[in-house]
């Protein structure tokens, strides 16, 4: 069978997010790490998410970069194609969701698409065109301070209409509520009249399937992971999908168990000490690296020891918010986090040459930096550790076994996730051995 769907999403944390919905509503899926430039042997694999970063760079790179997804997708058969951002619609005036969904939807050749942010698991809905976030507007629930794309409206025809030179629409829950027929209907009723872009409303789960079956034959859907979560089902009805038992399981696991630690929130320190107490770690102080390589090689060889007795041990530059600040003062806050992620880099590119092959890491900006140096470019998604955190496979050059990654970001994951990640490796891949 053929690639079922395609996804661009316009960050990485939010295409594992989507990902991880799409196994676990019984997809195989893998997620890419940009566009590929190589064929990728896509096997028995039902979806594919392009991982871009196009959230907040300038909209004309936003849209080359989601056209040459899309570009890539079609040429894999990708019967349906998603634009995924954010359930708190993170843009600004200036796009980029609406410059994006313009051009995909030109060079898709459909007439109209949807937007359909809301994760109701999550506590984001939608109702008549506005955005909550648990009980608040979106523009009275933080996001109005985001740095980089504060939002001031709440009222998503208002804000993509400031995106888009085309005429954007509304699918109100009241339609909703008469089904998937009557919502097909007043879409093309809106189509009829030239609306391009309809923002959908979404209180529930409910609302999200009759969502998925008015919307499976467009070619372009947009929105949030949550309706990721209700299209699997949608084309299992037409017979795109092989029943899977396990669409999230994955190759035997093999190598060392480590952990790089490079986030500071506060779920991931209470990680840390959870670890610490089982399991042998040591600290990466910012101040050190900056000043030789002794103290990286010390790390280095203290996580060669104790995986050589089997692990798993954490190396972590993870620290409480006074010390953090201490480092920035005296090194500047760019300079101390890249001193980190550079750290975690060659640590992670070291160690896994030398056969550590079950790796978590911790921090969006840490994973990224890991990523990269691994050369990493696709992912296979696997089951996932806690809610949002699914465990990955990556091929490894000149290895059988692939790696086992997990990508954490810093909220992410209960006190024991660390320990719990490997123990929950074990069972999905049947035994691991170190
Ligand atoms: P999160 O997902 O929790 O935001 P990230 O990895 O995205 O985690 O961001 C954490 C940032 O803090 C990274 O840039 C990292 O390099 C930096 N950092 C980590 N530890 C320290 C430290 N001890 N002092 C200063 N900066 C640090």
């Amino acid at each position: 069978m053929s690639l079922v769907l395609g996804a661009v999403a316009d960050d990485f944390t939010g295409a594992t997010d989507l990902a991880n919905n799409l196994v676990r509503a019984g997809m195989r899926c893998v997620q890419t790490i940009g566009v590929p430039d190589v064929d990728l042997d896509l096997g028995d694999v039902d979806a594919v998410v392009v991982a871009l970063k196009s959230r907040s760079t300038p909209a004309e790179q936003a849209v080359a970069d989601s056209l040459a997804a899309l570009a890539w997708l079609q040429g894999q058969g990708a019967r349906q194609v998603f634009f995924k951002y954010c359930s708190t619609f993170d843009s600004t005036d200036a796009g980029n969701i609406g410059p994006v969904a313009d051009a995909l939807l030109e060079r898709s050749g459909g007439t109209q698409t949807v937007m359909v942010p809301a994760f109701p698991a999550n506590g984001r809905t939608v109702y008549q065109g506005h955005l909550f976030v648990g009980d608040r507007l979106l523009n009275d629930s933080g996001m109005q301070h985001h740095p980089l794309n504060p939002m001031t409206d709440a009222d998503l025809v208002r804000v993509l209409g400031r995106q888009t030179p085309h005429p954007v629409g509304l699918a109100a829950r009241p339609v909703l509520a008469q089904g998937a027929e009557a919502t097909r209907a007043h879409l093309e009723a809106l189509a009829a009249e030239g609306v391009r872009h309809v923002i959908c409303d979404t209180l529930d789960e409910g609302d999200l399937a009759v969502l998925a079956e008015a919307l499976v034959d467009y070619p372009l859907v947009t929105g949030g992971s949550g309706l990721g979560q209700a299209l699997p089902e949608q084309y299992r009805r037409r017979g795109w999908l092989a029943e899977v038992a396990e669409p999230g399981r994955l190759a035997p696991a093999a190598g060392g168990a480590l952990v790089l630690s490079g986030s500071c929130s506060r779920a991931t320190l209470g990680q840390v000490a959870h670890f610490l107490e089982r399991h042998p770690g040591i600290a990466l102080d910012p101040l050190a690296l900056a000043e030789d390589d002794a103290h990286l090689e010390a790390a280095l060889a203290f996580a060669r020891a104790h995986l050589a007795t089997g692990g798993p041990v954490l190396v972590y530059a993870s620290a409480a918010p006074a010390r953090v600040k201490a480092a920035q003062a005296a090194l500047g806050v760019e300079r101390a986090g890249e001193l980190v992620e550079r750290a975690l880099g060659q640590l992670a590119r070291t160690l896994v040459d030398e056969g550590v092959g079950r790796l978590v890491v911790a921090g969006g900006e840490s994973s990224g930096a890991v990523v990269s140096a691994l050369g990493i470019r696709q992912l296979r998604i696997g089951d996932q550790i806690d809610p949002g955190v699914p465990w990955t496979q990556a091929p490894l050059a000149g290895r059988e076994a692939p790696l086992s990654l997990a990508l954490k970001s810093g909220n992410f994951g209960g006190e024991a996730f660390f320990s719990r990640a490997f123990a929950v490796l074990d069972e999905l891949t049947e035994g691991s051995t170190a």
